[in-house]
């Protein structure tokens, strides 16, 4: 019996694995300024209105996760950033989601919100009194590190 329930253990962390290996990456922008990081607040769906998020979006197909983070900045923040190193942990959105993290410099523009609520630079003082997504919220130890 104890090997059947490892064995079924094993099959389903191996399906799990092969879920997460062919997941669909949603890249977020840790953009730092000044001392300070980027935060924008969401306006849908619903459930998430309200909530403050990283910049970010899904990577299109046959698109880099460099390419996505500058496509998004601009579509929601009217920006050219320059993305630099990954930051944090990948974290699993849904089965098939994972969210990954960049940080990213301004080059060009102020973040100006065009399907956001609103936008805010949080320092190391401010950076938990925003109401975050839950996923993000998993990165505020790594992003508190990057800040002075
Ligand atoms: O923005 P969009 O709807 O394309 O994001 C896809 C998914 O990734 C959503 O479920 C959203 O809540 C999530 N997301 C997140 N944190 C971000 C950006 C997106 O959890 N910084």
């Amino acid at each position: 019996l104890a090997l059947k329930v490892l064995e079924a253990r094993a099959a389903a962390v191996s399906a799990r694995s092969v879920e997460l290996l062919s997941a669909r990456v949603v890249v977020a922008a840790a953009i730092f300024d000044n001392g300070r990081l980027l935060a924008q607040q969401r306006s849908y769906p619903p459930d998430a209105a309200g909530k403050w998020e990283l910049p970010g979006g899904r990577v299109e197909p046959d698109e880099t996760d460099h390419a996505a983070v500058i496509r998004e900045c601009a579509e929601e923040l009217s920006v050219t950033v320059t993305p630099g190193a990954g930051i944090g942990p990948d974290i699993p959105l849904r089965s098939d989601l994972l969210l990954r993290a960049y940080t990213a410099t301004l080059t060009s523009g102020t973040p100006t919100p065009t399907d956001h609520q609103a936008v805010r630079w949080l320092t190391s003082a401010t950076l938990t009194t925003v109401d975050w997504l839950p996923a993000d919220r998993v990165l505020l130890p790594t992003l508190l590190s990057h800040l002075p």
